[in-house]
């Protein structure tokens, strides 16, 4: 890690808001705002990713620990049932709460300027960005097989870790340095398991952050997902913090 100057990592936490409006949000039937009707993407939830703040911060915490230097923390405002910050604008809120576009703008804006300090235009090397989240499934079925999981990471297809493969396009399934690989070897339970099962499925592989902040030139963005049971659960929490932090710490090494 670079001894001295801000942090490469920016870790960001979209569903765990705890902020409420007085506005009622009142969606509609199909629960996305009429402005995203067309929207083919998963209907809006009025459930938190609950636990993610906690467990962005103990891995910020342990990166700090590990690294000396403290990752960039992006937090959620708002609760998910007025914001989801995951999605693109026009889905994101109802445009009648004028609060809702405000806060969904000023989290957006503060990402792109954490982004703006870790790529400063006359250094070299990678920034990171790491988005946190809490999935409801344990297990993913792919035709008669079924994979179980503690975390499920999330590329795009390896679209938002562009900036990365373009300098080494091996590394993020390289037994010593990938960053699933380095998870497993802890024994955790990661899906994609491999290779083959990244590219079958697309539909669970990252959202709209990712998507956005990985088209820049010189950022990685990856989407973590933690099932519940290790969420809610103290211990195993902050045990899993201090692995996914480890594991960033070595997987970013070369990069940044
Ligand atoms: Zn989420």
């Amino acid at each position: 890690m670079n001894a001295s100057g801000n942090s490469k990592l920016l870790f960001t936490c979209p569903h765990h808001g705890l902020g409420e409006l007085d506005e009622l949000s009142l969606r509609c039937e199909d629960h996305l705002p009429y402005t995203c009707k067309k929207d083919p993407g998963q209907k809006f939830s009025n459930d938190n990713d609950v636990y993610t703040h906690q467990l962005t911060d103990s891995i910020v915490n342990n990166i700090l620990g590990l690294s000396g230097i403290k990752p960039y923390e992006h937090v959620a405002e708002l609760h998910r049932k007025y914001v989801d910050y995951n999605r693109r604008y026009e889905c994101a809120f109802e445009p009648y709460i004028i609060q809702a576009r405000q806060k969904y703008l000023d989290y957006h804006i503060g990402i792109l300027q954490k982004i703006d300090e870790m790529l400063p235009e006359n250094e070299n090397g990678l920034a990171f960005l790491f988005d946190i989240h809490g999935t409801g499934r344990e297990e993913i079925e792919i035709g008669d097989q079924v994979y179980p999981f503690e975390v499920l990471i999330g590329t795009d297809q390896q679209c938002s870790i562009r900036a990365l493969t373009q300098i080494d396009p091996k590394v993020w399934w390289d037994d010593d340095k990938g960053l699933i690989p380095l998870l497993q070897r802890k024994g955790r339970k990661v899906f994609p398991p491999n290779k083959d099962l990244e590219e079958q499925n697309h539909l669970l592989d990252g959202g709209y952050a990712i998507q956005t902040y990985g088209n820049k030139k010189r950022l990685a963005a990856i989407q973590i997902e933690v099932i519940y049971p290790i969420r809610k659960d103290t211990t195993r929490r902050e045990e899993l913090a201090e692995d996914i932090a480890d594991c960033i710490c070595q997987f970013v090494k070369p990069f940044i």
